[in-house]
């Protein structure tokens, strides 16, 4: 019998070895590796043929030494505490590397939105948002959207709390969220944001490598907002999709798959790729043995493992989901030479525009797209550049040296406040 992956176990392993190689000191490692707060709630949603559902939501907050816990809410029948305290981990060493004053947490419903009508979608969001009460505040805890998670869902959790706040409160609080759609007080360029930000790390490396990205030939698993966003940012420099993966199955096209006709396919046909007539069907090991020269897997947690990595016929993994590939996978590609830009570095696009959202929120200001792209081309690339040089400082590979950096970070910051009272 196979046992379940525990993506927690993956974090701690991460951590482990990242903790030894620097040195951390022994309290702060105590502190950093366990979540201050975790809420699990049960809450009831009437159905539109009137019975009684009870739901089952989460909201983990691993650190907020450096701000505000901030970070996503999935709806996704895999959603647990084990999922959820590993993203909120991963969450607070994202916004270390990246350098923005936000903590980590992460938080879900254990729900396959495909089962449920918009309706009644909009029913749960809100009175999950109800049933979380005061563990989210726009100081607090903001979150935004991950998988199966969309600004109309952001919007849906914006207006359900500000009708809990008393009436004088509720213009001062539009930051409790982010990536809510742009009239909604929403940031323009967050939608593509986490796509973007992958491009530019992918910018770099190709630049420190010396390779063209004209013609070099890619895969991506995941089309939804992150793999499509990417795929369609790879496209202006002359990369060839050749294999994507989603939920409802995988395809491959040598000669290349056009990123914005599979984007309008997909939106078309509820979110899939499945019956998309400019590509041959293939299967989920063909699609991981995909010769490409860059794969980025944009879906889910634990896509490269000791069963899959060896399949893998590329010469970089581009991490666009959280925790795609675990220790074993890891050190599988390590060993095979095959490089890899970790999640916590590549997908922070994501959490740095909402930061910029939340910043505009608090000003009452709106930023142009210009100014968006430049400060997160500024932030992204000096991230890259941080990891880029811890990774030759202790001669190791980029998700330890990530860590590093962010380790470094939260323990100077533990150092200097010392531990209350
Ligand atoms: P999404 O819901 O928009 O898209 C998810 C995609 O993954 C869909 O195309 C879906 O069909 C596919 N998928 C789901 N299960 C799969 C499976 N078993 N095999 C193959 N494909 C599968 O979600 P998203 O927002 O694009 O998030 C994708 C990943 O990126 C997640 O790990 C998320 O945590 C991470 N991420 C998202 C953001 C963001 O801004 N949305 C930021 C950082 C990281």
């Amino acid at each position: 019998m196979t046992q379940k992956t525990s993506t927690y176990e993956n974090v701690t392993r991460q951590f482990d070895k990242a903790a030894d190689l620097m040195g951390l000191d022994p309290e702060i490692r105590k502190i950093l590796s366990k979540t201050t707060n975790e809420v699990r709630v049960n809450f009831p949603v009437k159905m539109d043929d009137g019975h009684i559902e009870i739901l089952t939501g989460y909201r983990v907050q691993h650190n907020n030494a450096l701000g505000p816990y901030k970070g996503g809410l999935r709806f996704h029948p895999a959603v647990d505490i084990d999922e959820v305290r590993a993203l909120a981990t991963w969450m607070t060493w994202k916004s270390a590397i990246v350098d923005i004053p936000f903590g980590g947490a992460k938080g879900g419903i254990q729900i396959d939105p495909a089962n449920f009508s918009a309706r009644e979608l909009e029913r749960i969001t809100r009175r999950f948002t109800f049933a979380l009460g005061c563990v989210i505040g726009p100081e607090y805890d903001i979150p935004a959207p991950d998988v199966n998670t969309n600004p109309q869902i952001m919007a849906w959790i914006l207006d359900s709390y500000l009708a809990m706040m008393p009436p004088q409160e509720r213009n001062r609080s539009l930051h409790v969220v982010t990536g809510k759609p742009v009239e909604s007080g929403g940031s323009v360029g967050r939608d593509k944001a986490t796509g973007q930000g992958i491009v530019f790390c992918i910018e770099q490396w190709a630049k420190d490598r010396g390779f063209d990205l004209k013609g070099a030939t890619y895969a991506v698993q995941g089309f939804g907002n992150v793999g499509s966003w990417t795929a369609r940012l790879l496209k202006p420099h002359g990369a060839r999709l050749v294999a994507v993966e989603d939920v409802s199955g995988a395809y491959s096209n040598p000669e290349g798959l056009d990123p914005d006709d599979v984007c309008a396919y997909t939106r078309a046909n509820r979110g899939r790729i499945a019956g998309y007539p400019h590509a041959t069907p293939t299967d989920h090991e063909t699609f991981m043995s995909t010769a490409a020269d860059i794969l980025i897997p944009a879906a889910m947690e634990n896509q490269i493992t000791a069963q899959t990595a060896p399949l893998l016929n590329v010469k970089l993994v581009v991490e666009g989901a959280n925790g795609p590939t675990d220790p074993d996978g890891d050190a599988i590609l390590a060993g095979r030479g095959i490089e890899l830009l970790p999640d916590v570095l590549c997908n922070a696009g994501g959490v740095m525009v909402s930061y910029f959202e939340w910043l505009q929120n608090k000003r009452s200001e709106s930023w142009d797209l210009e100014e968006v792209d430049t400060k997160l081309y500024k932030k992204m690339v000096n991230a890259y550049e941080r990891v880029r040089d811890t990774v030759r400082a202790y001669n190791t590979d980029w998700r330890t040296a990530a860590y590093i950096v962010a380790l470094n970070r939260l323990a100077r910051v533990y150092k200097e406040r010392g531990i209350f009272p």
